[in-house]
């Protein structure tokens, strides 16, 4: 019997590596609160990112949460964003108060179809929040435009798409602020963990208040957050993590490239395109079965009868989930697109040290459904 494999496996530093890194805290017993981890930590990343600003937070969810609190939008106001991603992004918007209005996917990248979002604009829009899907980067020149014109704030759920660049720059540095999460399950973790990373000097103050309580000095509080701060473990997992970041994506990509050579071209099977000017990660290994001998669950239940498990990611659309019932613009009938990759969409499993052996056995069950 072969090994279970997942459809994701957390990248890990040796665990002496790890060891001598978290060594000083036994010296400090400085275990949280911004201690010498998290700050060499976020320094690493500003540089790694190219951006001016980086805030660190215990999570990606709460991250985002955050900086859309920073904005100071009035209650009720109108977010344009996707329902084709995780569960956090339509709930930091409503968390806030804010109403979600779901623009459709585009058929390519399963990004923001840019071309739909100016006729969702109303008086109340004040954001527009969309998701790097998979680590695709979101036609960000578009949206910069978009947002530009009607002054709305841009903010990127880019929890998938750390380390990715377009034209040579890091998806760090578009719109006004984008959220990453260093989860356990993403291309870079901190086990749990997140960021904001944003142009705006005025910011940095904001978002550290928020993370801590509104706490500004021993006697000051100056705000009512909450506490959303990185500990000196999960930083201290970053810094290792980070020293193997480019080797483990370079891995990821080996392993892009077999599925592709194994999948690319096979009728009713349609695979992400490469996109232009975009450096990958290799977040996620998607493919749509579209006129395949076998439909999408027929293929998740095959790769789980041999002990493979993939994920229906994303499905069901966050537009369609229980608790968003009462929500206005609740239901998938307007983003035709992403209700139909919602229904066809599987990824496989996907990580560093995934081997291309494997890779072949996964192919192998998935081809062999469509002869059925
Ligand atoms: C993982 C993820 C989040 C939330 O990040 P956490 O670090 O798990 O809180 C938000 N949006 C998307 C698209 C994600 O995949």
């Amino acid at each position: 019997m072969s090994e279970h494999i997942l459809v994701t496996r957390s990248s890990m530093p040796d665990f002496e590596e790890y060891c001598e890194e978290i060594r000083k805290l036994w010296d400090s017993h400085w275990l949280t609160n911004m201690g010498v981890e998290h700050e060499t930590l976020q320094k690493l990343l500003e540089d790694y990112l190219g951006c001016s600003h980086v805030v660190l937070y215990t999570n990606g969810h709460l991250a985002l949460e955050n900086v859309i609190a920073a904005m100071r939008f009035p209650k009720g106001g109108e977010v344009i964003t996707t329902p084709f991603t995780f569960a956090s992004t339509t709930h930091a918007i409503v968390r806030n108060g804010l109403t979600p209005i779901f623009c459709d996917v585009n058929p390519e990248d399963y990004t923001i179809d840019a071309d739909k979002i100016e006729s969702l604009i109303t008086d109340k829009t004040v954001a527009i929040v969309p998701v790097h899907v998979y680590g695709s980067m979101c036609d960000v020149e578009r949206i910069g435009e978009i947002g530009k014109k009607y002054g709305l704030k841009v903010i990127y759920d880019a929890a998938h798409a750390f380390a990715v660049k377009y034209k040579g720059v890091s998806s760090a540095n578009f719109g006004d602020a984008s959220m990453f999460s260093f989860h356990a399950t993403k291309v870079f973790n901190t086990i749990e963990g997140g960021a904001v990373c944003f142009p705006n000097d005025a910011l940095v103050e904001t978002l550290n208040d928020m993370k801590n309580f509104g706490i500004r000095g021993p006697e000051s509080c100056v705000f009512v957050g909450g506490n959303a701060k990185m500990n000196e473990f999960q930083a201290a997992m970053g810094i290792c993590n980070l020293r193997h970041l480019d080797r483990e994506i370079k891995k990821r990509a080996a392993v892009t490239e077999r599925y592709f050579a194994r999948l690319d071209g096979v009728p009713g099977l349609r695979l992400r395109k490469p996109q232009k000017d975009v450096e990958s990660n290799h977040a996620y290994f998607p493919v749509v079965f579209d006129g395949f001998g076998a439909t999408r669950n027929e293929v998740f239940d095959a790769l789980e009868e041999h002990g493979i498990t993939a994920r229906k990611y994303f499905y069901p659309l966050t537009s369609s989930f229980e608790c968003y019932a009462d929500l206005p613009t609740a239901g998938t009938e307007k983003t035709p697109v992403a209700a139909f990759l919602a229904d066809r969409v599987l990824t496989l499993p996907m990580y560093a040290d995934l081997s291309l052996e494997n890779v072949d056995r996964i192919c192998d069950i998935v081809l062999a459904c469509g002869r059925r």
